[in-house]
C-alpha cells in the first residue's frame, strides 16, 4: 500500500469492461476514435494507453503532442487525430508522428498548409464547422464570406482532407439533434466544395462525443469520438459504464472540540455543537480548491463527512462527529465508492458547481496514480 498522502486509482477493469461496451455500442457502423486527451482525462496514457492499445482501436483523440508522442512509444501505429486546433508551432512539430490536425479556420488552414508545403509532406486534417454554434472555432458555412473561404481553403496545397467536423456545446438531446441536421447539410456542402477542387480522401463527417453517440443515434455519422464513457463519466447511460478513477486519502489526526470554536482559516465555519474533527492531508496545493470547502463532502468508514473548512494547500478538515470511531490512518475516499457509500461526480458537481471533469482532471495529473484491478496485473501491462 502507498505512503502518499492523498492518490488516485485507477481501475483498468473498468477501463477494459467500458471499451468493451463502448466497441459493442458503436464498432462496424462508424469509425471509433477513443479519446485520450488531457493525459486520458487526467487517468495517465500510461496506465490504461497500453490496455486501449491492446484492444485495436482504429483512432485515438488527443490534445498535445506529448501525448502523440507517447501513444507512439507505446508502439500505436494507427490514426491520432487532435481534438483542438493547434498553434503552428505545435503543428510544425506535430508531422512527426502523423498527427491528424483540426482545422479551426480559414487562417489556421493556411497556417497548415504553409507547414505541409515546407516539410514536403501533406498534412491529413479535419475541417471544423460551425454547425453546431459553439462558436470557438471552425467556419460558418452560413456565411457568404464563411462559404468563400471553404472554397479558398480547399484549393491550398498540402492539405489532405479526411474529415469535417464539428462539435456540441450542450448535453441536451433536442439540440444535438438539431446541430446534427445542420452539420449534416453543412458537411454536404462542405463535401462537394472540396470534391470540386479535386480532394480525392474518403471524408469522415463526425459529431458525436459519447452523449452525442449514445443518446441521439443519428449523430454518429461516419465517426465518433468517444471519451467520457470510457472513464465511466456519462450521463447517458451511467448503469452500463464503471467509474474508473478513485481519489483516496487517509485521516492525519483526530480531536474532540468544543461548541462555539471557528474551524480553519477564515475562521468561516462555528462549530454548533461539541464535535469530533479529522484533519486530512489534501488540500487546494492538491487540486481540491478552497471553493469546495463547507460544500464536499468524502467517505470515512463507509459514512458521508462534510468538509467543513476552507481547505488550507495540504490539509481539509471533516466532521466526523457522527462517524464513531474514527482513528489516525482510517481510510478516506474524496471520489468514488466506499463501501455502501459513494462520492459521484453528480455530488463533485453540486459542490464544485462545474462538471466532475474540471476536478478529476487536474487531480489525475497533480497526484500520484496507480492502477488496480486484475488488468493492472497482467504481465503485459507491468512494464512501466
Ligand atoms: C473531449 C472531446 C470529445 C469527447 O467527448 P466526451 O463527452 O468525453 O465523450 C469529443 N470531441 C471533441 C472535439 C472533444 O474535445
Amino acid at each position: 500500500m502507498t505512503t502518499e498522502p492523498v492518490w488516485v486509482e485507477v481501475d483498468l477493469d473498468a477501463i477494459e469492461h467500458n471499451l468493451q461496451e463502448i466497441q459493442r455500442e458503436f464498432a462496424g457502423r462508424s469509425t471509433l476514435c477513443i479519446v485520450l486527451k488531457a493525459d486520458a482525462y487526467g487517468h495517465g496514457i500510461d496506465l490504461l494507453g497500453p490496455v486501449v492499445i491492446a484492444k485495436n482501436i482504429e483512432m485515438l483523440g488527443i490534445s498535445s503532442n506529448r501525448e502523440a508522442a507517447q501513444l507512439r512509444a507505446l508502439g500505436f501505429t494507427g490514426r491520432l487525430l487532435r481534438l483542438r486546433s493547434a498553434q503552428p508551432q505545435e503543428m510544425q512539430a506535430g508531422v512527426h508522428w502523423n498527427i491528424e490536425e483540426w482545422i479551426g479556420g480559414f487562417p489556421h488552414a493556411t497556417t497548415a498548409s504553409a507547414i505541409a508545403t515546407a516539410s514536403g509532406r501533406s498534412i491529413p486534417v479535419h475541417l471544423s464547422v460551425n454547425s453546431t454554434g459553439i462558436t470557438r472555432e471552425g467556419i460558418d458555412v452560413s456565411r457568404p464570406a464563411g462559404l468563400a473561404e471553404l472554397r479558398a481553403l480547399a484549393s491550398l496545397p498540402g492539405l489532405d482532407v479526411r474529415g469535417i467536423a464539428t462539435h456540441f456545446p450542450l448535453e441536451d438531446q433536442q439540440d444535438i439533434r438539431a446541430g446534427t441536421a445542420r452539420f449534416v447539410d453543412e458537411a454536404e456542402t462542405a463535401t462537394s466544395v472540396l470534391r470540386e477542387q479535386g480532394a480525392t480522401s474518403r471524408i469522415d463527417r463526425h459529431c458525436a462525443t459519447s452523449y452525442a453517440g449514445l443518446t441521439v443515434p443519428e449523430s454518429r455519422l461516419d465517426l465518433v469520438r468517444i471519451g467520457a464513457a470510457l472513464y465511466g463519466d456519462t450521463t447517458a447511460d451511467p448503469k452500463r459504464f464503471r467509474r474508473a478513477m478513485t481519489v483516496r486519502s487517509r485521516v492525519a489526526a483526530v480531536n474532540g472540540y468544543s461548541a462555539g470554536e471557528t474551524v480553519g482559516y477564515e475562521r468561516t465555519h462555528v462549530l454548533e455543537r461539541d464535535s469530533v474533527l479529522a484533519s486530512v492531508p489534501v488540500g487546494y496545493g492538491d487540486g481540491f480548491h478552497r471553493s469546495l470547502g463547507g460544500r464536499a463532502q468524502v467517505l470515512i468508514r463507509g459514512k458521508r463527512a462534510p468538509v467543513i473548512d476552507l481547505p488550507g494547500m495540504n490539509c481539509l478538515i471533516i466532521d466526523v462527529t457522527e462517524v464513531h470511531g474514527v482513528f489516525p490512518g482510517d481510510d478516506v475516499v474524496l471520489y468514488g465508492r466506499q463501501g455502501g457509500g459513494e462520492v459521484t461526480s453528480h455530488d463533485l458537481e453540486l459542490a464544485n458547481t462545474q462538471i466532475a471533469a474540471d476536478l478529476y482532471t487536474a487531480w489525475g495529473r497533480i497526484l500520484p496514480r496507480f492502477a488496480v484491478g486484475s488488468a493492472a496485473r497482467r504481465p503485459a501491462l507491468a512494464v512501466r
